[in-house]
């Protein structure tokens, strides 16, 4: 059992050189490029050159709601994935990369956590290969050229109050929310109100994980709406003709990373959206060229499968043309219980009661997916914690619902831990039983698509939606942005968009407060509550005790 901190196993890893890791996955040497010795990006010339492979199969890896108890779908993805290299399948991984700013709030890493962890998990949560960077300068220039052409005259006739293009920084800081710009006098422009968000919920980041190839992320950038005029015509980046440098500063970028897990399996970590303005997976052309080079993928989506499932299929599945065979939906005894209503300080002891009841949350979550026509198999991420009673009230309760639910210990065991849940899910994709269809038709009606979601998804029995935001609707769909999917941002912590409302709650509304045109991206996001897209750091953050050993070794990340 591991009393050890995620950094310190991490650390203590003996990692292969990353070329030897390209080879399991025939990647030639001349077409990784290194980034050290552990991490590298993958050309272009492999990007695109597998294009007529056939597919491996594709695993989603999704969750109850969140609590802050936690569930562990990372931890659960990488350890299923050493798993499945375990039982002798080609197996790797996809996920995320880490927001910077996230690490100096509360503690929590992005690369798994226990003996199921991403190395080297200091870099993937810090500079990494300098992607996020890359997004925050193509968004800036973006930012500095919209304001650029305002001060040289403003031949486009940009409505200043009705630019909607912000800035981005990869930091948490509530000071930059909402900002005044261009103060100090006529030499620096016209003074107008803005303000930052962190760089993953930038459109840049969503366009980046979204786009095939570099073409067609530069058609995107173009097609990015940056203001309106007076009149409410929209200004596109193309007409700023900002697309072609953007492109250039998110050349590199666009290239999937290659890294390892503590047990030297491949595991590409690529682009990292938010998960309630964006659609919260990893990039579309990390994904698609692990299919090609890989038997199975498994890969994440963020927060619960409400959320996070519901948009890797209808907006990444739809859009890339993927098809899940299995989804494993992560539960853990801890969270169920929060569901259930036990407080965190108490989930310690055993409470079969509260489990019982908060069990309503996992199954409303396999119905959703089953919904999909995708098999389900539930994943008992094990805490030391959790009883035998426990673990066999969640197991017979799946089986109520005709999903097995496997008990895995890879957190303590790494791979060996997972074999179980490889086996299963092996089994459940291997059955070619799915039938994956998103859930509903590209030439639906928008405002139909998020009753649609609310209510086959969070099971409301009504929107709430003013006549503004129908009239907003109906203008896009008369401008040709009617085919688009809806990209809904609510909390994770509830099926409705009360974040208390946990278990299964029915009888709710959702009201949809504000429509916004990601035009880039190819969404609409519907925002139902408080969304914050610059989050602040909390009374004591973690930065305060994060620093350098004699060593020079880092302490206090994670
Ligand atoms: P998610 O991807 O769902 O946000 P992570 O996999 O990143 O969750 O895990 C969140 C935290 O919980 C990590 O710090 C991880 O080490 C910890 N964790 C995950 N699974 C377990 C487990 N079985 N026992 C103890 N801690 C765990
Ligand atoms: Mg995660």
């Amino acid at each position: 059992m591991s009393q050890k901190s995620d950094i310190e196993i991490a650390r203590a890893a003996a990692k292969k050189p990353i070329f030897e890791i390209g080879a399991k996955l025939g990647i030639a040497a001349q077409d990784l490029i290194p980034y050290g010795h552990d991490k590298a990006k993958v050309s272009q010339a492999v990007t695109q050159g597998v294009k007529d492979r056939q597919d491996g199969k594709l695993i989603l890896v999704t969750a109850v709601s969140p609590t802050p108890a936690g569930e562990g779908k990372t931890t659960t993805t990488v350890g299923l994935g050493d798993g499945l290299n375990r039982i002798g399948k080609q197996a790797m991984i996809c996920i995320r990369e880490a927001s910077l700013g996230p690490n100096f709030g509360m503690k929590g890493g992005a690369a798994g956590g226990g003996h199921a962890q991403v190395v080297p998990m200091d870099d993937m949560n810090l500079h990494f290969t300098g992607d996020f960077h890359a997004i925050t300068s193509a968004h800036s220039l973006l930012s500095a050229m919209i304001d650029n052409h305002i001060y040289w005259g403003n031949v486009l006739e940009i409505d200043t109050r009705r630019v909607v293009w912000r800035r981005v920084v990869d930091m948490n800081d509530r000071a930059l929310r909402q900002i005044t710009a261009s103060l100090g006098g006529v030499s620096n422009g016209f003074p107008r109100e803005t303000g930052f968000d962190i760089t993953v919920a930038s459109e840049v980041m969503a366009i980046l994980c979204l786009a095939r190839d570099l073409s067609d992320l530069e058609e995107r950038l173009g097609n990015i709406i940056v203001a309106y005029r007076r009149d409410k015509t929209p200004i596109f980046a193309r007409d700023i003709k900002a697309q072609g440098a953007m492109t250039v500063l998110l050349k590199d970028a666009m290239q999937p990373n290659l890294v390892q897990t503590l047990e030297h399996n491949p595991a590409f970590v690529h682009g990292g959206p938010f998960a309630n303005i964006a659609h919260g997976c990893n990039s579309v052309i990390a994904t698609k060229t692990a299919l090609k080079l890989a038997d199975y993928v498994v890969t994440e989506a963020g927060f619960g499968a409400d959320l996070g499932a519901e948009k890797f299929m209808n907006i990444k599945c739809r859009k890339a043309g993927l098809s899940p065979s299995a989804v494993v939906v992560v539960a853990t005894v801890r969270a169920l219980k929060m569901n259930g209503g036990v407080a965190k300080d108490d989930l310690e002891q055993e409470n079969l009661a509260a489990l019982q009841v908060g069990c309503a949350n996992l199954g409303r979550h396999i119905e959703n997916v089953q919904s999909f026509g995708v098999p389900v198999v539930v994943a008992i991420n094990h805490f030391v914690a959790d009883t035998d009673a426990e673990v066999e009230l969640v197991q017979s309760y799946a089986q109520g619902h005709g999903v097995a639910a496997v008990v895995s210990r890879h957190w303590a065991e790494g791979g060996a831990g997972a074999e179980d849940l490889a086996h299963a899910v092996v089994a459940a994709a291997d059955a070619e039983s799915d039938q994956f269809a998103p859930l509903y038709p590209n030439e639906m009606p928008l405002h139909e698509k998020i009753e649609t979601v609310a209510k086959r998804i969070y099971r409301a029995d009504e929107v709430q939606m003013d006549a503004t935001i129908r009239n907003q609707l109906k203008e896009w769909e008369a401008a040709g942005y009617g085919e688009l999917p809806v990209c809904m941002a609510k909390t994770q912590y509830s099926f409705s968009t009360d974040p208390s409302q946990r278990g299964a709650p029915t009888g709710h509304s959702v009201p949809v407060r504000e429509v916004r045109l990601s035009a880039g991206a190819g969404f609409v996001v519907a925002i139902c509550g408080e969304i914050m897209t610059m989050p602040g750091l909390p009374r004591v953050p973690a930065a305060e005790t994060i620093g350098l050993n004699d060593k020079g070794d880092i302490e206090g990340l994670f």
